[in-house]
């Protein structure tokens, strides 16, 4: 016996969306299963849908921003209940007994933790992720969505929101400290929101001019239409710069920005390397660092922050049908900011 649920389905690299039944497996004593209502559209589910990261695992059911209602608990399930508001983001297991899992750094766990999709659990078979009307997951992996944050916007802090404030945390976001945001898209726009509420005095920096008012709008007290020009124009200006740029960057030009040992923090993941002189980190003892998703007490306490300043992401709602357009709107730059699917939509015959 297995779980059936209607998904969205990418059969192999690149090709469209097929809508299918899928399975998962059947609840076992710490499994919950849930109800998906929202799944957020992330660009890593463009770069492995399209292979941009190497070999990918298909059928593939992308979607690692999922936001719901528990249908069902397993025997000796704690934390949860049926009918709770939950939320599951990029990992959905981990062996819970190494040194990173017992400190709440589930990403980071020794014995390698098991993603939404495209990876393997430790039953061996293929995960499947949140583009579906249903998942089955570890209750560890599962955190609560407050009430004060609706389903929907709330589904792109699963992935976008905990991503980027793991490093505004870890890299002192808040008052007194100028923070520059790369790129005004899904992570993006939720990185100008939480350092803004956090208190720093953020800068929005994107290609154009075009998202100005937006990002004044978001929370953003500077804006930079990047150009070589009105790059050198600002150096030396920030403490921490997030780059969410998911194309390679003119990291020596982006490194200029900061003030002496401030930090340049990459969650954007291009397919191409960057290029870095290493006169751009050393003059000026610079830190040049990533960061990769967060754990899971850190995205609980993302989303009760959430709930506390009333922040959502900012979103634009789509039907099933309109999954392989949004791709293309996503890639082009095209959407303010994170498209969210109604997985009621999906239908199946
Ligand atoms: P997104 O919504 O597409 O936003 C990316 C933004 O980057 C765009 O809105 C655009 O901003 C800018 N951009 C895109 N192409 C560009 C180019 N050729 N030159 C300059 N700027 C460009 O993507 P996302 O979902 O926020 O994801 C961003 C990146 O983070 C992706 O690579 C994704 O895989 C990665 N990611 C990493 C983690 C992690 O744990 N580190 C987690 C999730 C996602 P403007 O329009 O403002 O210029
Ligand atoms: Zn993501």
């Amino acid at each position: 016996m297995s779980i059936q649920t209607s998904a969205l389905v990418a059969e192999s690299a690149g090709a469209p969306f097929v809508q299918r039944t899928v399975e998962h497996r059947d609840l076992g004593d710490n499994d919950i299963l849930i109800d998906i209502a929202y799944a957020g559209i992330c660009h890593s589910d463009i770069h492995q849908v399209r292979e941009e990261w190497g070999r990918a695992i298909f059928p593939m059911v992308p979607g690692h921003e999922i936001a719901g209602t528990v249908a069902a608990v397993g025997s000796a399930v704690t934390r949860h209940k049926v009918g709770d508001r939950v939320g599951v983001g990029c990992m959905v297991d981990s062996c819970g007994d190494c040194e990173q899992c017992k400190d709440g750094q589930e990403q980071f766990c020794l014995n390698g933790n098991v993603m939404t999709y495209n990876g393997r659990g430790y039953d061996g078979n293929p995960t499947l992720g949140g583009y579906a009307q249903q998942v089955v997951v570890t209750e560890r992996f599962a955190v609560k969505i407050p009430e004060g944050i609706e389903l929907d916007e709330a589904a792109p802090l699963l992935c976008a929101g905990i991503t980027v404030w793991s490093p505004l945390q870890r890299w002192g976001a808040g008052p007194g400290k100028k923070v520059a945001v790369v790129g005004l898209g899904g992570l993006g726009h939720m990185a100008v929101k939480l350092a803004a509420a956090l208190g720093a005095e953020v800068t929005g920096i994107s290609r154009s001019e075009d998202k100005k008012d937006d990002a004044t709008a978001l929370g953003a007290t500077g804006y930079i239409a990047a150009t070589r020009r009105t790059l050198a124009e600002n150096r030396g200006k920030f403490d921490l710069i997030i780059n969410t740029v998911s194309a390679p960057l003119a990291m020596n030009d982006y490194l200029g920005l900061l003030k002496p040992q401030g930090a340049l923090v990459n969650v954007g993941i291009p397919s191409e390397n960057y290029d870095v002189a290493p006169f751009a980190v050393v003059g000026g003892s610079k830190v040049l660092a990533g960061s990769n998703i967060g754990g899971i007490p850190e995205t609980q306490a993302m989303l009760d922050f959430c709930a506390e300043h009333g922040i959502g992401a900012t979103i634009e709602t789509i039907t099933a049908d309109e999954v392989d357009a949004a791709y293309e709107r996503v890639v082009a730059g095209d959407v303010r900011y994170r498209v969210v699917i109604d997985t009621s939509t999906i239908k199946v015959g």
